[in-house]
């Protein structure tokens, strides 16, 4: 059933009650500290982006900051490792949550080298080891060239933060370990070339007005309402934002099903991003972190608006 979008201003309103809500619970939290680069961000700021399949779109507060993608770079791999080479990266990966933390190396030994699922790290590192190009460098171009074709922003709106990615680079042992792991089991072929191309597509900038931009493809079924570009087929649309309903928000995946109602995507720079499909899409940026590293204002404010605009795929 499709359903109608919200009065605009219902959104505005919707959008500022929010954005209050979630700036007030930024002082609960704690910006991720072990990207040291990630340790030097403001925890107080917030910004809230909307984009709407007809081609509103609503901001508030910090939604032009930009901050690195980090988890929220996942969805987007996938997409375009999915889109240039249909489904067989599943070959060696499956579907199913994980219930462990992002960076948890324990299912991936028990289960031979076969991550979990694309939006924990080993997932991710399988699945950027798909990207088209044999270096790291090539892969990157082609992520980036995805991003700006997808968004009609250009290449340009999502440049790589080089500062982030070094800090990365330098301190992220337990990733290598992930793809080491892999490497053992035949699951990727090079792990130098993997984890650089994880690390420098996690230090991708964007903002959350560009991440709002970037994801209608996700909520129109795979071709962007605006450029009437097709990303996806509408099957691999479905489970990849099927898949943000059962894993992108890892261990508290149950309760922002309950609380939010929204397939989502969070990161540890702070962004969480949510489809309401057919509708919207939301982008939430606030660096203060929860205990499961998800943006404890992003989720509260996401809370406010589903239940404001009736956004629950649930309801
Ligand atoms: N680059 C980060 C890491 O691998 C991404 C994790 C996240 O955003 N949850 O640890």
């Amino acid at each position: 059933m499709t359903r109608p979008l919200p009065a605009p201003a219902d959104i505005e309103a919707a959008l500022a009650a929010a954005w209050k809500v979630g700036k007030a619970r930024c002082a609960d939290g704690k910006v991720a500290a072990y990207i040291p680069e990630l340790a030097r961000v403001d925890p107080s700021l917030f910004g809230l982006a909307i984009h709407t399949v007809d081609g509103q779109s609503y901001s508030h507060g910090d939604a032009q900051h930009p901050f690195t993608l980090q988890s929220a770079s996942k969805v987007f791999s996938l997409s375009a490792v999915v889109a240039a080479s249909g489904e067989k990266v599943f070959d060696h990966m499956s579907v199913e949550p994980s219930g462990d933390a992002f960076f948890s190396i324990v299912k991936l030994e028990e289960e031979k080298g076969q991550p979990r699922n694309p939006y924990i790290n080993a997932g991710a590192i399988l699945t950027s080891s798909h990207l088209q190009g044999a270096t790291a460098d090539a892969k990157i171009d082609r992520f980036r060239t995805f991003l700006g074709q997808s968004s009609g922003l250009g290449a340009g709106a999502f440049p790589v933060n080089e500062d982030v990615f070094r800090s990365e680079a330098d301190t992220g042992h337990r990733n290598r370990a992930l793809a080491e792991i892999m490497r053992h089991h035949g699951t990727i072929p090079d792990v130098e070339v993997a984890v650089e191309t994880y690390f420098r597509q996690c230090a991708t900038s964007c903002t959350a007005e560009s991440l709002a931009r970037l994801s209608l493809y996700l909520v129109n079924n795979g071709r962007d309402p605006l450029t009437g570009k097709r990303v996806l087929a509408p099957a691999s649309n479905h489970g990849i934002v099927a898949l943000m309903a059962t894993s992108g928000m890892y261990d508290e995946v149950g309760s922002h099903a309950i609380e939010v109602g929204l397939p989502s995507k969070s990161s540890v720079s702070g962004a969480v991003l949510a489809i309401a499909p057919g509708r919207m899409a939301i982008a939430g940026f606030g660096p203060a972190l929860g205990q499961k590293g998800n943006s404890i204002g992003a989720m509260k404010a996401l809370g406010v608006l589903a239940a404001r605009l009736e956004l629950s795929v649930y309801r």
